[in-house]
Order: structure tokens, then sequence, then C-alpha cells
């Protein structure tokens, strides 16, 4: 009797078991089988009725179900504890294929590409960068550049005057000086770096960028700063554009030389960019004064040396043909980006 019961009991929990979906319903089941008040406690009350003989037979029988129930009740809580992890995964996962915000990647500033493939081409010669400071002293910015007091030179440059003895650099040349009289010579340096001057339009600018060449050694003559320039201006612009050297004058260089190219935009035929000349000015160069080399200290008689010096600004212009000056420091990114 009690275990035919005990019999339905079984089948019906194992069927109900098999239906559950959730792992609350299936508490539910366990309390209601195998729970304190549970169907099969009930049961056990009723072995009191059983004769001493069959109580321990019953009773063991009853227990037999009850761990297979206690079995299959644990299988199934797993089952769904991992369909239900596997279904919570599904419903909370990451949708990574969302685009992010955009990040515009930066470029180099035209100046820097320009400055930096100057100094390659050249340290290709053995030139190397020599670097000063910005304010600088009446003497390192004119004075050792024989530029006396009232020579008529300073007023080719207008300056920024710090104070009475200090200026802001006009020309990167003060680094020329302080190397001479630091380094021993045979000498080749490039000293690249900020300028300023009191002056602003479509091709002037209060801050700009140059680039100097210096090189001391001895019997060194314009055929020597001509070859370097040619060099320079071929690997810069392209093989195809020539050099060529108008006398001029610069208090620091005798004999000077305006440095001009043929036109890299019209090769020489005449276009807007060289105003219809086919040639473009770049820079001035010269051989270095006696009097330069003696004011740092070195033996003029021994030692002889040219020297050049380029716009950046210039420079970038030319070869990129940007007719405004002012574009470099706008930050503007349209104009930026385009330079990599
Ligand atoms: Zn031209």
């Amino acid at each position: 009797m009690i275990q035919e019961k005990a019999k339905e009991i079984f089948d019906r929990a194992s069927e109900e078991i098999g239906s559950v979906s959730t792992t609350k319903d299936l508490y539910e089941l366990k309390v209601k089988y195998l729970g304190k008040s549970g169907e099969f406690s009930l049961l056990m009350r009723d072995l009191g009725q059983l004769s001493k003989e069959d109580r321990p037979i019953v009773g063991k029988e009853i227990n037999v179900l009850k761990r297979q129930l206690t079995e299959m009740l644990d299988d199934k809580q797993q089952a769904l504890q991992s369909s239900e992890m596997a279904e919570k995964l599904e419903k909370d996962r990451l949708d990574l294929t969302l685009s992010g915000p955009t990040r515009v990647r930066g470029s180099r500033h035209p100046l820097s590409l320009v400055m930096e493939e100057i100094v390659d081409i050249l340290a290709n010669i053995g030139f190397s960068v020599r670097t000063g400071p910005l304010i600088e002293s009446d003497w390192y910015n004119f004075e050792a550049l024989n530029i006396p007091k009232d020579h008529p030179a300073r007023d080719m440059q207008d300056t920024f005057y710090i104070d009475e003895t200090h200026v802001l650099r006009t020309h990167t040349s003060p680094i020329q000086i302080r190397t001479m009289e630091k380094e021993e010579p045979p000498i080749r340096i490039l000293a690249p770096g900020s300028v300023f001057r009191c002056d602003s339009d479509v091709t002037h600018s209060p801050n700009f960028y140059q680039i100097e060449g210096l090189l001391i050694d001895k019997e060194v003559s314009m055929a020597h700063l001509k070859g370097t320039i040619s060099y320079f201006v071929k690997s810069f612009f392209g093989p195809e554009i020539e050099t060529r050297f108008r006398p001029s004058f610069f208090p620091f260089t005798e004999p000077s030389a305006e440095v001009d190219c043929s036109c890299p935009k019209c090769k020489g035929e005449g276009c807007r960019l060289c105003s219809h000349t086919g040639w473009i000015e770049i820079g001035g160069s010269g051989l270095v004064h006696p009097k330069v080399i003696e004011y740092a200290k070195l033996d003029s008689k021994k030692w002889q040396g040219f020297a050049f010096g380029f716009g950046i600004e210039r420079m970038a212009m030319i070869k990129y043909g940007i007719d405004d000056i002012r574009l470099f420091n706008e930050n503007n990114t349209d104009f930026l980006s385009q330079f990599i």
C-alpha cells in the first residue's frame, strides 16, 4: 500500500521534474516532494502503521526512491543553471560592432618636414646640428658678426629689443659664433631655429624659421660654397634645378652672394611664382668675413669658411606652391593635413 503510494508520488515527481523549465519552479518541486512537509515526509509518518518486520523494508524502499529523486533534482538543477547562464550571456552580449567616435589622425607640420629634409640632405655631406638661445646678447647677434652699432645693416633687420644689450635673435648666425668659440675646426654645422623681426605681411612673419650652414676649414673657396649649395638645391627641389649666384652684400661675409634657383614650378620657363623671370631667390651666402673669424677667436690666416642661410617658410612656400606665409601659423587642419 505505502510502497504503491510511494511509487505513485515518485512517478508524478519525475514527470513534473521533466517538464519544469526554471530553477525557481524546480526549487518549489523540491519543497513539494522532499521538504519537511513534503509528500515523502508525510508518507514516512505512515510507516508507523506497518508491522515491525515490514517497517525497515518499506522504509528502505522509500529512501531509495527519495535518493533517486534527489539525484534527478540535482541533475535538472545543473542543466537549468547552465541554460539560464547561457541565455543571460546571450541577452547581455556587448555589441562590439558599433563604430566608436572618429579620431582624426594628426600630421607633421610642413615647416617641420622642410626643416628635417634640409637637415637630412646636408647631414649626408657631414653637417650636424647646433642650437642656441632665442634671446641673444647684442654681441652675438650683431657685433661678432661684424655689424657694429650704428651700422646701416642694423636697419635692414627690424629688431625686437629686450633691453639695451639683449635682443630676440634676428637670425641663427649667433650659433655660428658660439660654435666657432667652443669647437676646434674643421667645423661643419647647421643652425636651424626660430628667429624674430618686426615685420608682418603675406610674405613676412614676425616669428619665422631659418637654417644656416657654416663650414670652417683650410683653403675654403667660393667653389666649395657653390658645390655645396648646388648639391643641396638639386637634392631638395629636383635634379633638373639649377643654381645661380648674384653678387650681394652682407656684413658677415666677403664676398657675398644671393642664391637663386631655377623656378621648380615652371622649370625656368617663367610663371607667377617666379614673377616670370624663371629664377627664385632662396637665400644668402658667402665666404665668412675674416673679421668674424677673428671675433670668434680663430686665426683668419689659417682658417677660412663659407656660410649660407635659408628661410624655412620661403623654402616650404616654393616647394609646396603656398602663397601666404600666415597659413603656417593659423592651425587650420584642412591646410596642415595635406602634408604627410
Ligand atoms: Zn616659374
